[in-house]
């Protein structure tokens, strides 16, 4: 047995990087497996359904891909943090921690809510669920100032640029298939499952949109309806402002749309001269594509070959208008990501900027993205 002690702050890092991967691996491993599974019984060729869970753990072990194998730890266990979320078994056994205790990682945060609202619904009935405002630590109220736009606004001009690209969309009466004109724009699959969960990330999603003719329940329509969970902007004294969800979010669920005001790259280059707030797409490093990775287990597995995109050619202007994913604090080990979604239109020069999960996330953990910025903790973008 061993006591993991004394871990550095660089040891940590590493560590916590080393749990997320492999979390991630398995998560997607997991989902991977039962999709296939699902296509086989679509085509009326599965006869029993395994354990997809069972099934990644023992990839996962043939590769030698579980951490502290060799070590029985007791005490904390590097890259592990209290509150972090297992739903299997056996996903515990892969990261290490078969030889805890149950009740010591039962931690219920909820449990633990002090007082210090600004706002119950800062986007004042704009989202679906209520996004509220907390700072319990000074007098910044800051987030009040702006203007609450749950949705990407194109002002007028650009709008017709924009949307004049109509696409056209499948004809399904009822919820589309994978053998619908949408899902073969996704490579010949419908992005999502039917719980909603994202299967891997892509340089582009297309959603079933306006000219579609499925219901708005379709499973191929996910991103454009909006939050589905209670988040929270919030102060602390680390990030600054920053966003929790008061929910369990699933890794590879949907979170939020980036919002604000729409601008061309010429109209951007002229606000950034002035020093205004600005959000480029192209900022963001391509995160999307550790989301569905499984290239650990399997080296040789190649994704669907999808077309590359030309570069998004926008900017968000979030100076006076902007919605929740403003307050996103940045990290290099981020647990949420962004992938460009088309619904409304097909420009792919100006996709949606959705933001998904990497990660189960706990309740009121911080939610982090990757802006692309070298240090951990800079702060971000838009503060
Ligand atoms: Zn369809
Ligand atoms: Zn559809
Ligand atoms: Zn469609």
């Amino acid at each position: 047995m061993v006591r993991v002690s004394t871990l550095s702050p660089q040891d940590q890092v590493y560590f916590r990087d080393l749990v997320r991967r492999t979390r991630i691996t398995y998560e997607s491993l997991r989902i991977l497996l039962i999709r296939e599974e699902d296509r086989a019984e679509g085509l009326g060729l599965l006869t029993r359904r395994s354990r997809a869970d069972l099934k990644a753990a023992a990839l996962m072990t043939d590769r030698e891909l579980w951490l502290n194998r060799d070590k029985r730890i007791i005490g904390p266990i590097p890259g592990i943090n209290i509150g972090d979320i297992y739903f299997f078994r056996m996903e515990l056994c892969v990261i290490g921690l078969h030889g805890q205790r149950a009740e010591e990682l039962k931690v219920n945060p909820l449990s633990v809510r002090p007082s210090g609202y600004l706002s119950l619904d800062m986007s004042m009935g704009k989202e679906n669920f209520p996004v509220s405002l907390f700072n319990d630590i000074d007098e910044d109220r800051d987030p009040l100032l702006f203007e609450y736009v749950a949705r990407p606004v194109y002002p007028p001009g650009l709008r017709e640029k924009v949307f004049g690209d109509w696409g056209c969309g499948c004809e399904c009466v009822t919820n589309c298939t994978v053998d619908c004109r949408c899902a073969k724009m996704n490579g010949g699959d419908l992005p999502y499952d039917k719980n909603g969960i994202l299967a891997r990330g892509k340089p582009v999603v297309y959603e079933c949109g306006s000219t579609c003719k499925c219901p708005l329940s379709c499973p191929n329509r996910v991103s454009q309806r909006g939050l589905k969970n209670r988040l929270e902007v919030f102060r602390s004294q680390e990030t600054g402002w920053g966003v929790r969800s008061l929910d369990l979010i699933r890794a590879g669920s949907f979170i939020c749309e980036f919002s604000g005001i729409v601008l061309t790259k010429q109209q951007a280059d002229v606000l950034t001269a002035n020093g205004e707030c600005l959000v480029c797409p192209n900022r963001f490093p391509g995160r999307w594509v550790e989301w569905g990775d499984i290239t650990d287990v399997f080296p040789d597995y190649r994704p669907p070959n999808l077309p590359s995109l030309p570069e998004p050619s926008f900017s968000i202007d979030v100076s006076r208008a902007r919605n929740v994913a403003c307050y996103m604090s940045h990290s290099c080990s981020p647990n949420v990501f962004v992938q460009f979604v088309l619904y409304d239109h097909y420009n792919v020069a100006y996709p949606h900027l959705m933001i998904f999960a990497l990660e189960n996330i706990p309740p009121l953990r911080e939610l982090s993205l990757d802006y692309g910025m070298v240090d951990e903790w800079v702060g971000k973008l838009t503060m």
